[in-house]
Formats: structure tokens, C-alpha cells, sequence
């Protein structure tokens, strides 16, 4: 009984953190390294279950270890993993992330088993967790076969669910996907490729967000520090970004900003209402180390407690 079904890539993250990265035949020595469950559908899944959404989980892991951790880690966020293929094609796929200094991440993601993820399997899947009328959000993100991307935002419109997508890594979709998207969620490098837009001040952030808007139902970029833009037919604003006493790694921010503006869209909130909340489980994501294992619980979020 899932009221957010997510449809993604869940990746083994190997994290280390380094002074710089190396140049092409250059080798470095990094300071420390650890593992940590990732992958941005997983991350998003798990930032909106603990904000207290209903979730399930559609993705595909490989029959290995990483992948039997993968779905022991979303079950014990109370994720409904029933929907999870084990497939013995691929390995489940990774992130190589190096954490520089001020918190800035360099990664490359080996997809492995989230590219087996068909769209037949998707659009079956989703069905499957939709039991009755509670599911009003799909989330969806660029890890997964660009097909699979189509048939999550087909699924949710024939669930009459609302399709939330995020745009990274940025890929071309086909432009009815685009326009099922409410929202069409974005950085600010993906916004560039998506409106041509070079965005330098907050009002050319705000008029790309009314760009995007325009290719799709509703539009959200997120611009780092400086918080995120938002856009609807005839509406558009900025909220601001919350101050960080130390930024500590900006792993995953953006996918606990997506899990968060889901899960407040079961509550029936607004796009801005719901880009506050995004906001600030962003910066309370930042002050800790990780993706997953960054993002608060819905007691720590400011606006939500009580
Ligand atoms: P990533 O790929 O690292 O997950 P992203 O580029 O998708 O990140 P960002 O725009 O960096 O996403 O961050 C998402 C949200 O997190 C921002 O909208 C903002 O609310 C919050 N955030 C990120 N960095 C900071 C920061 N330095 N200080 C305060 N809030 C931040």
C-alpha cells in the first residue's frame, strides 16, 4: 500500500575522501574510504520514507552481495521491496565518489543491473503496487533505460498518479514525457542543457524554471547553496537556501530534496510549499557525511515538526 512508487537505480556507493582528483595517468592517495548504500532512485526512495511516505521500490539489483544489501537497507526504511528484480546478467550497479575537501563530490556511476530494468517490467510492476487509489506519486530519475523512464510517467498517468522527474543524469526524452513531468526537477548544469540558460543570478534561475515550466506540466531547479526555483503555469518564485554552519558532502542533496518534495506532495501540499520543505531537508542533508545515511528524519525537519 505504497502512496510513492519510485522507480530507479540503486547503486553501491565506494566513497572516498581526497585532497584532489587525479589527472589522467596521475595516481593519489585518499584519506579515508567507506561503503554506503546509493543509487538516486534508492536515495529518493529512502529520504521519503523517512518523512513518513508510504514507498515502494521499483528497480533491479544484481545477485550479489551489494544488491542483497541494497534491499536489506530499503527494508529496514520500511520500503516495499516486492518489486526489486534480481537479475544475474549484471552486478549491481556502483558509484565511485570522491568527496573533496569542501564537501564537493566527483562520481561515475557503473549502471550494471539498472539497465536491465525493461519497460514492460516497469509498467507491470507499478501496476502491482497500486492496490487501490492511495499511490499519488511516481518518481522517476536518468539512471534507468530512457524506455523505463517513458513507461514510469505512462504508468502514473494511467494510475492517475502525479509523475515527478528528475532529469539527472541528464538524458533526452521523448517530449510527451517531458510534458507528463509535474514537476520536470533539475540542477542547474541540467537546466543548461534543457534551456540554454546560464544561470548566474536568481533571475535567470526563476525565467529558466518558466522555460522548463513550458516543456513540462511544472518545473523545479536546484541550485545549490543558493537553495531552488520553482514554476507552474502563471506562478514561479525562488526559495531561498538555509545556511550551513559546515557543509560536509553534497552527496545525494539533490535526491533528498526530490524524496522530500514527494513525500510532501501525499500531503497535499503545493509546488512552493513543497520546494520549502525540499530546501531545507537539503541543507540538513549537506551537514552530513553520505547520501542515504545524511538524510533526516521528518522530527529533524524544522518545518514539519510538531
Ligand atoms: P547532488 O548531485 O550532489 O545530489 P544536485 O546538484 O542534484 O546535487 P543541489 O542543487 O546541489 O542538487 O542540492 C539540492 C538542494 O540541497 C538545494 O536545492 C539546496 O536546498 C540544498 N543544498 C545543496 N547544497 C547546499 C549548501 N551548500 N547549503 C545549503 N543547502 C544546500
Amino acid at each position: 500500500m505504497a502512496n510513492v512508487i519510485v522507480v530507479g537505480s540503486a547503486n553501491q556507493d565506494y566513497v572516498m575522501t581526497t585532497d584532489a582528483l587525479p589527472a589522467a595517468g596521475e595516481t593519489l592517495l585518499a584519506r579515508t574510504f567507506q561503503k554506503f548504500p546509493g543509487g538516486k532512485g534508492a536515495n529518493q526512495a529512502v529520504a521519503c520514507a523517512r518523512l513518513g511516505a508510504q514507498v515502494g521500490f521499483v528497480g533491479a539489483v544484481g545477485d550479489d552481495d551489494d544488491g542483497a544489501l541494497m534491499i536489506r537497507e530499503l527494508r529496514s526504511e520500511g520500503i516495499d521491496t516486492s518489486e526489486i528484480e534480481i537479475t544475474t546478467s549484471e552486478r549491481t550497479g556502483m558509484a565511485m565518489v570522491s568527496v573533496l575537501p569542501e564537501g564537493e563530490n566527483a562520481i561515475t556511476v557503473v549502471p550494471g543491473a539498472n539497465f536491465t530494468l525493461a519497460p514492460e517490467r516497469v509498467a507491470r510492476a507499478v501496476e502491482r503496487l497500486i492496490t487501490d487509489d492511495s499511490v499519488v506519486v511516481v518518481v522517476v530519475q536518468g539512471e534507468i533505460p530512457v524506455e523505463s523512464i517513458a513507461a514510469s510517467v505512462v504508468a502514473a498517468s494511467k494510475a492517475g498518479a502525479r509523475a515527478v522527474v528528475n532529469l539527472a543524469p541528464f538524458v533526452e526524452l521523448p517530449a510527451e514525457t517531458l510534458q507528463a513531468a509535474d514537476p520536470l526537477i533539475v540542477n542547474e548544469v541540467e537546466a543548461a542543457f534543457l534551456t540554454g540558460y546560464v544561470i548566474d543570478s536568481s533571475a535567470r534561475a526563476q525565467e529558466a524554471a518558466e522555460d522548463i515550466a513550458r516543456q513540462a506540466k511544472s518545473a523545479v531547479i536546484t541550485l545549490g547553496a543558493a537553495g531552488a526555483s520553482w514554476a507552474v503555469a502563471g506562478a514561479s518564485g525562488i526559495v531561498p537556501g538555509l545556511p550551513v554552519a559546515e557543509v560536509v558532502d553534497t552527496t545525494g542533496a539533490g535526491d533528498a530534496f526530490i524524496g522530500a518534495i514527494a513525500a510532501m506532495f501525499t500531503e497535499g501540499r503545493e509546488l512552493e510549499s513543497a520546494v520549502r520543505v525540499g530546501v531545507e531537508v537539503g541543507a540538513l542533508a549537506v551537514a552530513r557525511v553520505g547520501a542515504q545515511a545524511s538524510y533526516p528524519l521528518r522530527e529533524e525537519v524544522r518545518q514539519l515538526a510538531g
